[in-house]
């Protein structure tokens, strides 16, 4: 399936200059979103990625994390940004373009040895991947691999991650 042509380009958005890869388009394509689960789903198996948790980031990586959790027998445990989550939080924080942000997950969600697989709808810089897998490295989980249905080349996130499996299935 062509899922390049479910992915919608939104130009100069959300700022001048950026172009977006709008996933809405393929998330309300019935046949589209079956394939993205199926296709994220297979390729996790094929490198051999078992996890006890599937790990998603605030807020495209709720979206597929959870069908992805569900398809591997794991559990999906949500990572927000600050102030979100309602009990006792680890917090990692991590640079942007300018300043910084944070993001957290609930302490008693994870436990050290477990076996986690980060999931989210698109990596650029991979700040937002490398800050969760610190967080969950800084718990002494055992982090298995990521999964993005897109991947940006050019901006070289896939570099600043950890040396473990990276399952992708779009490039630009
Ligand atoms: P990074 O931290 O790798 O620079 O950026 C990835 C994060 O920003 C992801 O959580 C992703 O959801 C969001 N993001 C950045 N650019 C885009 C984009 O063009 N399309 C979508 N859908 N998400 C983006």
């Amino acid at each position: 399936m062509d899922l390049k042509s479910l992915i919608r380009d939104i130009p100069d958005f959300p700022k001048p200059g950026i172009l977006f890869r709008d996933i809405t388009t393929l998330l309300r394509n019935p046949e589209g979103l079956r394939y993205t689960i199926d296709t994220l789903t297979q390729k996790c198996k094929e490198v051999g990625l078992a996890a006890d948790y599937v790990v998603g980031m605030e807020s495209r990586g709720f979206i597929f994390g959870p069908p992805l959790a569900y398809h591997l027998n794991a559990g999906f445990i949500p990572v927000r940004k600050p102030g979100k989550l309602p009990a006792a939080v680890h917090t990692v924080e991590y640079e942007l373009e300018y300043g910084f942000d944070q993001l957290e997950v609930h302490q008693d969600a994870i436990h050290p040895g477990s076996r986690v697989l980060i999931v989210d709808d698109l990596i650029a810089t991979g700040g937002t991947a490398g800050a969760t897998a610190k967080l969950l490295q800084q718990i002494g989980c055992e982090l298995v691999g990521f999964a993005f249905i897109i991947e940006l080349r050019d901006l070289g996130g896939r570099q600043q991650l950890p040396d473990v499996p990276v399952v992708t299935l779009i490039e630009y």
